[in-house]
């Protein structure tokens, strides 16, 4: 059960104070009948809320794959930057939130709900969630990066980062690399190559948890996530 005046501003039809302007001046309906109460209970399942002859269903949980851009900022809102959430332009829901961040030059994966428990239980430090990312770097990567981030490198914080998993793709003035990291510290990826005296010049987040990017997602695209990556995340 939910109050009337919630469900209309969860689901993006006004504010709280809007909508319960929307329900005095009749324009809402539940079940066919006009509401005159804001704190009326609805159940969603059941009854049917109509704004202005629209039916306005209820989605308690949204959950989506953005393959990320780069020069968008992995925010709810901003005064002067584009955000993320700028670029969900069918969501329903208004409470939606980027789950972590991605650096504004950063590209791929990153899940957008209004789910809080599940963001915790992916951002939270003691789960230790891989997160695998592509990199192109500045320098030849080589067999000691991979010893130096397996064993857990000083990136400048209290304790060193934990321990990461490095794959050389290719090698040279430019390398090619992809690199698992179980945390989610401030510029982890570009600190921890920095600690080795290369530059990441390009990075995007292929996974998180066993949620992969959907690689038909061009950048800026988006999807739900299917029941089966639902699933497995929960
Ligand atoms: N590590 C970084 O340095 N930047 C990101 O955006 C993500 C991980």
């Amino acid at each position: 059960m939910i109050r009337l005046d919630k469900y209309l501003a969860d689901m993006g039809v006004g504010t709280r104070s809007e909508v319960k302007n929307f329900i005095r001046r009749g324009m809402v309906t539940v079940d066919g009948a006009a509401a005159s109460r804001p704190e009326q209970k609805i159940q969603p399942e059941r009854q049917t809320v109509m704004v202005n002859g629209s039916q306005v269903c209820y989605v308690e949980f949204e959950y989506y794959m953005l393959n990320k851009p780069a020069g968008v900022v992995s925010a709810v809102t901003d005064t002067r930057e584009k955000t993320v959430l700028d670029l969900l332009t069918g969501k329903k829901r208004k409470d939606l939130f980027p789950v972590g961040r991605l650096d504004k030059d950063t590209e791929g994966l990153l899940l957008i709900t209004n789910d809080g428990e599940l963001s915790h239980r992916l951002l939270s430090p003691s789960k230790h969630v891989d997160k695998t990312y592509f990199a192109r770097i500045q320098g030849r990567a080589t067999a000691d990066d991979i010893r130096a981030f397996s064993e857990g490198i000083d990136i400048g914080d209290e304790k060193p980062a934990l321990p990461a998993v490095l794959k050389i793709l290719k090698t040279g003035d430019t390398s090619e690399v992809e690199i698992t990291i179980q945390e989610g510290r401030f510029h982890q990826v570009k600190r921890m190559f920095e600690a080795v005296g290369k530059k990441v010049i390009y990075l995007k987040r292929l996974s998180m948890g066993s949620v992969v990017l959907d690689e038909t997602l061009p950048p800026g695209g988006y999807r739900e996530l299917t029941k089966e990556e639902l699933e497995r995340l929960c």
